[in-house]
């Protein structure tokens, strides 16, 4: 095919994507990467602002991550987990259980961050039922939550839309409300111990009833980068024990060092039952995911009898090698590069920038956790009313930024941005530089088309 753009148009059909949209425009071709540029077919070279989505750790083209790949794919691509082991599963299993927060001492994999969600609520339904609690089948999971797209993690996802859309086919888990100190009306503190409340009443309400509570540790991503207020996190945890249920963290988008520490459960000492790891797990470039389990939970599936007690759940590419032979060279690149202990002065500047952006006009608020921020643009900063969503404001933004060499993907008019971490400060400086100008400079014309447009 002499053109690429139309024979994506012609052929494919994009993730996530209004098609209606899609098919108005030439789609951007990217063909390489280089550290953490994208170039495209044209040769045009963009920073990855959203580290393609949310999971390119080291940058793109890593010599050390390549070779592993390379050295593996010479002794074998993949062999199943289906009744055979594996020495890169094995080593990758070993590496993981050593990182992970203490207690998670078995590795269940998978191939991408959905499927490890699902695993997770399985494992976790079944676990009590082998224990004999049958009767423990609901979750607790956050309004505004994202989980994955397949129709268990849709269940225990909290954003409406997916919901009003998808809900006849999902089980009925039990939302309480998420912590955005944002759009809540008082102090962030007021706002953690609320929303500990409602969900301390939830588990009241529904004793013997609940299996788990699920939740996005210190940042849920796909609502819009909240931050949740400091001690929610810990707070989840201790009404977990208290309640006898199972915590579920979801580190697919906070792992892998997004939020400063390896694991954003890290910084509020928590001990999850069940943790989710995808993205960038293999630093980003292959599809890898994982759900890790401590001896609690794995021993009640050794139990008899055993054809009920089993887990059966599996993929083809479960445990795959060259997945698992990236992720393993992608956490020696974390050691030999101090990946985290070079992180603080770059988290400075994200939040000095930030600060900057802040004062700008149509800010709404700037939210950041280690590498991951987001700038919530909002048509009146007082009332914090929002733009109209057919004006598509984020969108047109991030658009008009690609002019100015940054790929940036919004999540409705909250502009992402969340770099890999091997970002340099020069090139972090770049990269916000194009945000601040894009906010100055492109959104007025952006926001004049959609007044125009308007009926
Ligand atoms: N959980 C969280 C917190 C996520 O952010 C995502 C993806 N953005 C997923 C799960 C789903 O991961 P995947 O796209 O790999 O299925």
């Amino acid at each position: 095919m002499n053109n690429l753009g139309e024979g994506d148009k012609k052929f494919i059909w994009h993730p996530f994507t209004p098609m209606r949209f899609w098919l108005d425009n030439d789609p951007l071709v990217i063909e390489r990467g280089e550290g953490v540029y994208l170039i495209d077919s044209k040769g045009n070279r963009y920073i990855d602002g959203v580290s393609s989505l949310w999971c390119n750790v080291h940058g793109h083209g890593h010599e050390h991550i390549n070779q592993a790949i390379r050295n593996q794919l010479e002794k074998i691509a993949h062999s199943t987990l289906l009744g055979l082991a594996s020495p890169p599963s094995i080593e990758l299993a070993q590496k993981l259980v050593g990182i992970a927060p203490q207690g998670l001492t078995k590795v269940f994999y998978s191939d991408c961050g959905a499927a490890a969600v699902e695993i997770a609520i399985k494992m976790a339904l079944q676990y009590w039922r082998n224990l004999g609690a049958k009767n423990k089948i609901r979750f607790v999971a956050l309004k505004q939550s994202y989980h994955g797209d397949t129709v268990g993690s849709v269940s225990i996802g909290g954003i409406s839309l997916f919901h009003q859309i998808f809900g006849p086919l999902t089980f009925k888990a039990i939302f309480t409300d998420s912590p955005h100190p944002y759009r809540f009306d008082g102090t962030a503190k007021e706002c953690r111990d609320y929303c500990l409340m409602q969900m301390k009443k939830v588990l009241i309400e529904h004793r013997k009833e609940v299996a788990a509570i699920v939740v996005e540790p210190l940042v849920q991503g796909a609502a819009g980068l909240i931050v949740h207020p400091e001690g929610f996190l810990k707070g989840v945890e201790e009404l977990a024990r208290t309640h006898d249920v199972l915590l579920i963290v979801d580190e697919v988008a906070t792992g892998f060092g997004k939020t400063g520490t390896m694991f954003a459960c890290e910084q509020e000492k928590v001990q999850p039952d069940i943790m989710c790891v995808a993205k960038g797990l293999a630093g980003g470039y292959l599809p890898v995911a994982a759900t890790l389990a401590g001896p609690r939970i794995f021993e009640a599936f050794l139990r008899e009898p055993w054809v009920e007690t089993t887990f059966y759940h599996g993929h083809t590419f479960t445990g795959n090698a060259l997945g698992c032979a990236a992720a393993i060279a992608s956490l020696e690149v974390f050691e030999k590069e101090k990946t985290l202990e070079n992180l603080p002065p770059k988290i400075a500047l994200i939040e000095k920038y930030l600060k900057e952006i802040s004062e700008l006009d149509f800010v709404g608020n700037c939210r950041s956790r280690g590498v991951m921020a987001g700038i919530e643009l909002v048509e009146n900063v007082k009332s914090k009313k929002n733009f109209d969503y057919n004006c598509r404001v984020g969108a047109h933004l991030c658009q008009a930024m690609r002019n100015r060499g940054v790929i940036l993907r919004p999540l409705g008019d909250v502009i992402v941005i969340m770099p890999p971490l091997s970002i340099s400060l020069p090139e972090l400086q770049v990269l916000f530089e194009v945000v601040q100008d894009g906010i100055r400079k492109d959104l007025p014309a952006v926001l004049a088309r959609c007044k125009h447009n308007q009926p």
